[in-house]
């Protein structure tokens, strides 16, 4: 299984119990990573896609952490270094959604979009930077989304969270990239995963994939490969970018 271009180095994807983030553990173990699998909940398919991967020969451990909380998040990267050791790949990839009209959006529905989607990614990167930092290298990518660039109607909380992500994304790569560090975006159009399940009924998922250039619903293993491309040595020159993985949507 492993292939080796991100053998020796340790990497936390945040949110990959299942879905995309899950996608990327597989495929990072695959290429020789040691894979901390955070989750918030669902602890159950973070152990069983942890003996998964260490069936195949992969360092993998389950961490349980909130990425919207601070003290949870040092929790976390106290637990995975010393499980694993210092992180020099982060995968910014919890994510929740909220599907509403504005005048419906309560504060507490408001804030945990934010907590989630833009205040967990600044609370890893200000933990995993200095390590970073200190030894001039590191990789993080950061999954926004396609409505973080377009905006969405009934999105407008979850679109805000992945734009203010998007240029988090750009404004930290200007700052780090003296240091060693990139920092990348992905921008995903909608991909198949419960996040979407739980959003849309089957009628209008099928709507949405015939609205998809390529004509249908995107696969996390689809944004997984970029990912993990990524995160490798051959993306040292790719930094601040938004990459649209959409089947062509935003072409
Ligand atoms: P998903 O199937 O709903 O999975 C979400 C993951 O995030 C789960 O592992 C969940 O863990 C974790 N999570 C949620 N809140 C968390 C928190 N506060 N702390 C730590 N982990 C947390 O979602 P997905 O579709 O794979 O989405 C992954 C990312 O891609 C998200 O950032 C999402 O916004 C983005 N994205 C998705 C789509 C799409 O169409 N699916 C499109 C564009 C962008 P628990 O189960 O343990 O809570």
């Amino acid at each position: 299984m492993i292939k080796g271009s991100l053998q020796n180095k340790v990497c936390l994807i945040t949110g990959s119990s299942r879905g995309i983030g899950a996608a990327i553990a597989r495929a990072a173990a695959a290429e020789g990573a040691a894979v901390a699998v955070n989750y918030r909940a669902s602890r159950q398919q973070a152990e069983l896609l942890v003996e998964e991967l260490r069936d195949l020969g992969a360092q993998a451990l389950a961490v349980q952490g909130d990425v919207g909380s601070s003290g949870e998040v040092e929790n976390l990267f106290v637990s995975v270094e010393q499980a694993l050791g210092p992180v020099s790949l982060l995968v910014n990839n919890a994510g929740t959604s909220l599907r509403e009209l504005v005048t419906n959006i309560s504060d507490e529905q408001w804030d945990r979009v934010m907590d989630t989607n833009l205040r967990g990614p600044f609370l890893c990167c200000r933990r995993a930077l200095p390590h970073m930092i200190s030894t001039r290298w590191g990789r993080i990518v950061n999954i926004a989304s396609i409505w973080g660039l377009l905006g969405a109607s009934c999105e407008s909380a979850y679109a805000a969270s992945k734009g203010g992500l998007i240029l988090f994304t750009k404004s930290l790569a200007r700052e780090v990239a003296p240091c060693g560090v990139t920092v990348n975006a992905l921008a995903p159009g909608p991909i198949s995963t419960d996040m979407l399940a739980e959003e849309l009924t089957i009628q209008e998922c099928q709507d949405l994939a015939e609205q998809v250039p390529v004509g249908r619903l995107g696969s996390p293993e689809d944004v997984a490969a970029l990912c993990v491309f990524l995160l490798s040595s051959g993306a040292n020159y790719i930094n601040g970018q938004v990459i649209p993985v959409d089947g062509g949507w935003t072409a």
